[in-house]
């Protein structure tokens, strides 16, 4: 079947901020030649093409004049496997979390420290996902781009991603690559990461002295699910800052006036702060703007309670980000992709 185009679609459900703007044209590719169809659209018409996943590492702020292209690809196979490793391609439209669990099932570990992120398996690459002391590039194989501008598709190994801390080569080429599979190299033998936050309590507390990697992922499915709140229920897009790296001395000067500043040194020098822990002594922890917000328990995490715009969310982190450089001198980035 061709690709279905539709005209002035609401993005409300296909964003996890829930923020009502519309694309001027909406479909959904699931397969390479719906990509291409899609492709041969903007050009003809000369519009912009804007691809997402589940839409939960963006913020909208106003309507999108351009054909937006949901991934919806579906496809999960083994490309290489022996007795200790498995190399497994998963199509870019793969929901996450599902496909997590399916290699889970198949006693394949490795990506149970990523458990419960949304969004799909052609937006991971994006940010080099990570969470729980585990990124993305420590279980990546290669992936498979087009390149949008010459039609042609590459292959990328991890080297030629440029992964980074939450950033990957993808984020600073904005618009050029449009992911379509991406590899895994997992393990049969489970080498578990467990230091990282309260991974290791939580499962001496439910007297689980020997995990697996299942272990592992039901744990940090519950401490999630305590903590973040569930998009589905309150319109969020995760982190909305990701953690500053400072140099050493800015962050011994924090810690002289604010001894229990959270931070963590890096091997290069650098220190990591927590932003959250910076915006909470700001005192924007649960506060409240007409619908957009700061989460309660999370102050990492903007929400919108409803009916705010994406602007509105925009003007809350900008006057969150001023108030942080004021009183610590420091600038946070924001994390979601701006639109
Ligand atoms: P989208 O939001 O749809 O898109 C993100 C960007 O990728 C956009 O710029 C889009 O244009 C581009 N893009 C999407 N698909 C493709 C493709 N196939 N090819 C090229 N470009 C593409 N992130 C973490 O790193 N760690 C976490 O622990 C984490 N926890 C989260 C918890 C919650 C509750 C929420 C709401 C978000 C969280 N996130 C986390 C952020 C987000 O889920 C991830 O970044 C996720 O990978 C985004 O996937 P997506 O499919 O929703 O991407
Ligand atoms: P947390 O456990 O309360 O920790 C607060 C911050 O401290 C985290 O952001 C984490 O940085 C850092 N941290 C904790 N232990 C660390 C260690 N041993 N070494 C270095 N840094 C450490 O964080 P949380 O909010 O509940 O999130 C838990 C994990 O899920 C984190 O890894 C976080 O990144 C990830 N997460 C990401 C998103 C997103 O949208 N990007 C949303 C929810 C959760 P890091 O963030 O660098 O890991």
């Amino acid at each position: 079947m061709s690709l279905q185009i539709q005209a002035n679609v609401s993005l409300k459900p296909f964003n996890t901020f829930g923020v009502d703007v519309s694309a001027r044209w909406f479909a959904e590719a699931h397969t390479d030649a719906h990509i291409r169809e899609a492709l041969a659209y903007a050009k003809e018409r000369d519009v912009k093409l804007l691809v997402i996943g589940g839409g939960s590492n963006l913020l909208l702020t106003r309507d999108v004049e351009a054909l937006v292209l949901r991934m919806a690809s579906r496809g999960i196979r083994i490309i290489h496997e022996d007795c200790s490793t498995a190399v497994i391609e998963a199509e870019a439209g793969e929901p996450w979390h599902p496909f997590v669990q399916e290699m889970l099932a198949r006693g394949l570990s490795g990506l149970e420290n990523l458990s419960l992120i949304p969004g799909t398996v052609g937006a991971a690459p994006m940010q080099n996902i990570g969470a729980y002391g585990v990124e993305l590039k420590d279980v990546f194989d290669s992936l498979i781009a087009l390149d949008r501008q010459t039609g042609q598709t590459q292959v990328f190994s991890l080297a030629d991603c440029a992964f980074g801390y939450r950033d990957s080569v993808f984020k600073h080429q904005t618009g050029r690559w449009l992911i379509l599979r991406v590899r895994f190299r997992l393990s049969y033998a489970a080498e578990l990461h467990l230091d990282y936050g309260p991974v290791r309590q939580r499962l001496l507390e439910q007297g689980i002295k020997e995990p697996t990697p299942i272990h592992v992922s039901r744990a940090i499915c519950a401490i999630r699910s305590e903590k973040l709140p569930d998009p589905a229920v309150l319109g969020n897009a995760g982190s909305f800052f990701k953690n500053p790296l400072v140099p050493a001395e800015l962050a011994a000067r924090i810690r002289e006036a604010h001894p229990g500043v959270v931070a963590f040194p890096q091997a290069d020098g650098q220190v990591k702060l927590a932003a959250g822990w910076l915006i909470e002594q700001a005192g924007w922890k649960g506060l409240r703007d007409g619908d957009a917000g700061v989460h309660d328990l999370q102050s990492l995490v903007l929400v919108n309670y409803g009916g705010a715009s994406g602007g509105d969310l925009l003007n809350l982190a900008k006057r969150i980000q001023a108030d942080v450089r004021e009183r610590f001198g420091v600038s946070l980035e924001m994390e979601p992709n701006l639109y």
